[in-house]
């Protein structure tokens, strides 16, 4: 018999979703604009405090957005995290520019202000100042955000927050996307929370928030005809897909409860291993969403294994990102770093992390991992 998959993290209904992509039919709101799309904003306002929402078709959308706004052109050159998944950095691309890489610190495992700071004035020296800089918040954890913020302050390079993977998580209180000029959020059918796809801009600026809006639904002047005075875009969320949004935020604390229950499990079962290594906030100013719960294995090889094993229990568990200096397509690419990343690549795995796991699904997991470790397996 096959084993019941148990999923890395699938989407999870709250049960109200449906009422709101009912309205919608019974309005005939079934387009790119509409109630759903306006309370989908205010509802990410109100959680996150940020003053200004644009919801859009993806995240990836929104990074592009951001890089557009902040007038990044084809020859600039914008600094990103190395470590993360590529819709980071692809939209750098679609504007002409080229990243620069940014590695990581084992603390947060996220960009490493050193390596940042190093970069920028390296960039200056060889004489081009990098026109942003976008930091991500990999699998939910803060990154050192006030020391990032500073060096950009410093050199007066706007921020670009990717919280893709982190709506919901905090430092000191504040939630992150927040922080940067821009925040970005994905609502990917494998984040914590899901509209199918989509994704935000968020911002102080209303002007700007206001302009994304308008750069989003094809850059329409006000005439009764049809006009265009720049570039536009189809990037704005649907109504229908605002709605499962709307659904999804009554239950979005409730999800990050799980994720951080299932990561407490996970250290807990761990915690008598001393070739298993995990992530802990690195204080208390830290607030991670616990997206996903990653460990570290001895080396590749242990990791590896383990993650086959897995798989013949038909349970996915996934090998952390890639870091883009090493993807075949931006090789190239400058690179500032101690080699961090590619150190957490090659040892760590992506456990199931779900907010709609069962006891049974967690325990079975970790069972697999703990009787594969020491050679107890069946
Ligand atoms: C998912 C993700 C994105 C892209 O979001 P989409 O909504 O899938 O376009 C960007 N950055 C990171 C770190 C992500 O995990």
């Amino acid at each position: 018999m096959e084993e019941k998959k148990i999923w890395l993290s699938s989407p999870h209904m709250g049960g109200n979703e449906f009422e709101f992509v009912k309205e919608a039919f019974e309005s005939n709101w079934i387009a790119p604009l509409g109630p759903n799309v306006d309370g989908f904003e205010k509802d990410i306002c109100n959680f996150t405090n940020v003053p200004y929402t644009a919801a859009l078709s993806s995240g990836t959308a929104a990074i592009h957005l951001a890089l557009i706004l902040l007038k990044v052109k084809a020859g600039d050159e914008v600094i990103c995290s190395s470590f993360t998944f590529s819709a980071t950095c692809n939209p750098i691309v679609y504007q002409g520019a080229t990243p620069v890489f940014i590695d990581s610190e084992k603390e947060t495992w996220n960009m490493d202000p050193n390596f940042l700071e190093e970069a920028i004035q390296d960039r200056i020296l060889k004489g081009k100042k990098p026109k942003a800089i976008i930091l991500v918040h990999l699998y939910g954890m803060p990154a050192q955000i006030l020391e990032i913020i500073s060096i950009a302050n410093k050199y007066e390079i706007p921020l670009i927050e990717d919280a893709a993977e982190a709506l919901g998580s905090t430092f000191k209180g504040q939630h992150l996307g927040t922080f940067g000029f821009f925040g970005i959020y994905s609502f990917n059918g494998n984040k914590i929370i899901t509209t199918s796809g989509g994704g935000a801009l968020v911002s102080s600026e209303k002007k700007l928030i206001e302009k994304a809006r308008f750069l989003a639904t094809q850059a329409r002047d006000s005439a009764p005809h049809y006009q265009h005075s720049e570039i536009g875009y189809n990037y704005r969320m649907s109504n229908i897909c605002a709605g499962i949004g709307r659904g999804q935020m009554l239950v979005l604390k409730d999800r990050i409860s799980m994720r951080r229950a299932n990561y407490e499990f996970y250290v807990n079962q761990f915690h008598n291993i001393s070739s298993i290594e995990v992530l802990p906030e690195p204080s208390g100013d830290f607030f991670s969403n616990r997206w996903l719960s990653c460990v570290l294995f001895k080396n590749y090889e242990e990791r590896e294994r383990i993650r086959l094993v897995l798989a013949k229990w038909n349970i996915e568990a996934r090998p952390l990102w890639k870091p883009m200096n090493l993807q075949p397509i931006f090789k190239d690419m400058s690179f500032y770093g101690n080699y961090t990343s590619e150190n957490l690549f090659n040892r760590g795995l992506c456990l199931p992390s779900g907010s709609n796991l069962s006891q049974e699904d967690l325990e079975k997991t970790s069972s697999v991992i703990i009787d594969n470790l020491f050679g107890n397996a069946k």
